[in-house]
This record gives C-alpha cells, structure tokens and sequence, in this order.
C-alpha cells in the first residue's frame, strides 16, 4: 500500500515509462491474487482459477495494452450495475430515474438488506444490489433482455457479448438474498415492475460474459463522456457520464469504496465475478480480470493493479 504521495521521478507521460509501470502494475496483481478467494455463494463462479490475471488498458485512439488473462471470458456480474444505471438514463432520464433510488453510499455489504427494511423506502443506490434491481425494476416496463443486451454491447463496444446460461442458472437458482430484497421492495410500494421479471433480468445482465478488454472498453466509454471514439458514434448523452462516474467513485466497490477512493482514486466498478472497469476521464479505459475476492467481494489483484499504475502515473482524480 502506498500511503506516502511523493512525485514519481519520472516522465509519467513518457510511453516507454507508461508502459514499464502498467507491467509492474500486473505483476503486482498476479502477486496479490493469493491473498484473495474465489465467490463461491453462486456455484458456478468457484470453478473461476484463483491464480488468473489480466490488465487490458485502452486509449482513445485504439492504442491498447493487454498483460496475462485479457481474453477469457467471465461473468461480467455486478459490473453490469453501470450498464443498467446508463440505460435508465438514457431510455427514462434522470429526474426518473432518481424518483425511485437514491444517490447515497450505503456502507454496507452489496447484497445487505438491513438498512433497506429499517431505516428508508428506497434503496440507497444504483451500485448495490437493492439499488440495482429497483433500476431493473423501471427499466421492465420498457424493455426486455434483447435490447438490453444490444444496448450493453453498444455501451461495452463488444459485439462478443452473450448470456453466459451455467452462470444465470446458477444466480437463478441461489439468488435467495436477491429473491428477498426484490420482494421488500415490492411489500414497501416501491418496486416498479413486475417482481419475477425483474429479477430474471437483473440475473441475467449479471450473467453476461465479458473479459478484460470488454471492461477497457466500458471504461473507456465512460472516459469518453458516452461517445464510442472508433465510430463516433453517441451511445449516451455526455451530461450523464458526471452521475455515472460520481456514483461509480462513491459505491461502485461497496462498502470498500472509500479506501478504495483514497487508495486508487478512479472512477470504477467491480463484480465478483473478479472484474473491474476503471475510466480515467478523457484518457483511457481500463479492464482487469481476478477472480481472488477480498472479504468485501472485490479482486485482490486488479485492486493491487490499479492502486499501483494510479499512484505511479498520477491517475487519481485529485492529483
Ligand atoms: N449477481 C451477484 C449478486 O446478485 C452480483 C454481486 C456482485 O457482483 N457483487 O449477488
């Protein structure tokens, strides 16, 4: 851990310099993936190997650097929390969308139910669980899994995007704690659809297969306020990459958010899956792949990863 914020004492713009730091960024990752475990509260995740790593890093003009496990597929899981926040954004808009979830850090586990039944109606935001499925809950009444899938491949640049069937099988059939919030949700009025299709697809955009590039990819999207920067092509309304980006810094590694604020300082979001899709805004995506998860559900590598390359290359946001 780095707790002392000295300047580097080298050119951090420097590629031959850049590129020297994200290898040992994924060293370090590879290093750090022994102090994790790999999720095994839904069956089909535990087949993951704990000692996978990659680091995908991508730039706006295509430029792309990828280091170990960058191409095998994995379930994209609570990572998906940002594809569903841009699509309610961008499909019902954010006076909407924020009548039904808030916008505050819980402190709590991503799948808690504690502060949802005892202290306020709607859940606290869009990167926790509660927060995730309420959103899913809108988006119900406009569209079903096709579209969403279309839209997550536009907003991820990939068109290789699948439902991964032994994965939602899997969610489907132990996603209890799930099953429970959905149904709270809806014994307070607020859900918003229909419970068991709302459920199926929230498990479902959470059994999406991805890997480390696709979440490079997702990253940059968001660093590029919405705009694919290979096509041009406008997949969101740039005003609205400031929400995603605020809420991913705020909630987007749980109740790890804040050391992670401190410790890493980059907009990101991860699933236990073991990724993480970090955006360094206007500069570039970054994607890791770890399945060793910390005791806060987060990868241990792409953690060791990012901290690394953001304190040596100055990433965080307030450098
Ligand atoms: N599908 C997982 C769940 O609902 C997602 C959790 C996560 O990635 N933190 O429990």
């Amino acid at each position: 851990m780095f707790f002392t914020y000295e300047q580097p004492d080298f050119d951090i713009n420097d590629p031959k310099e850049i590129l020297r730091v994200l290898e040992e960024a994924y060293h370090n990752g590879c290093e750090n993936c022994r102090a994790g475990k790999v999720a095994d509260y839904i069956p089909e995740l535990a087949k993951a190997d704990p000692d996978d790593f990659g680091l995908c890093v991508r730039s706006m003009s295509g430029e792309t650097a990828s280091f170990g496990e960058t191409e095998k597929r994995f379930s994209i899981q609570s990572i998906s929390k940002v594809i569903n926040l841009a699509a309610a954004l961008k499909f019902l808009g954010f006076r909407e969308t924020f009548s039904h979830v808030m916008m505050e850090p819980s402190g709590d586990a991503f799948n808690s139910i504690l502060k949802l039944d005892m202290t306020s109606d709607l859940p606290f935001n869009p990167m926790i669980n509660a927060g995730a499925i309420q959103v899913m809950s809108m988006l119900s009444n406009i569209m079903g899994f096709d579209e969403l899938l279309e839209f997550a491949r536009a907003f991820c640049m990939d068109e290789g995007i699948v439902l991964n069937e032994a994965v939602y099988r899997s969610e489907a059939e132990t996603g209890d704690r799930n099953r429970a919030i959905v149904y709270l949700l809806q014994s307070k009025g607020v859900l918003q659809g229909d419970p068991a299709v709302t459920l199926d697809l929230y498990f479902k955009m959470c059994s999406l297969n991805v890997n480390a590039k696709t979440l490079a990819n997702m990253g940059l999207m968001i660093a590029n306020k919405g705009q694919n920067p290979f096509t041009g092509e406008h997949i969101i309304h740039p005003g609205y990459m400031r929400t995603i980006q605020s809420l991913m810094f705020t909630c987007g590694l749980y109740d790890e958010s804040g050391e992670y604020g401190v410790r890493v300082g980059i907009p990101s979001k991860s699933g236990v899956g073991g990724g993480i899709a970090a955006a360094v805004s206007g500069r570039w995506g970054i994607g890791t792949y770890g399945p060793a998860l910390n005791k806060k559900g987060n990868s241990c590598g792409g953690i060791a990863a990012l901290e690394h390359l953001s304190h040596l290359l100055q990433l965080n946001v307030f450098d």
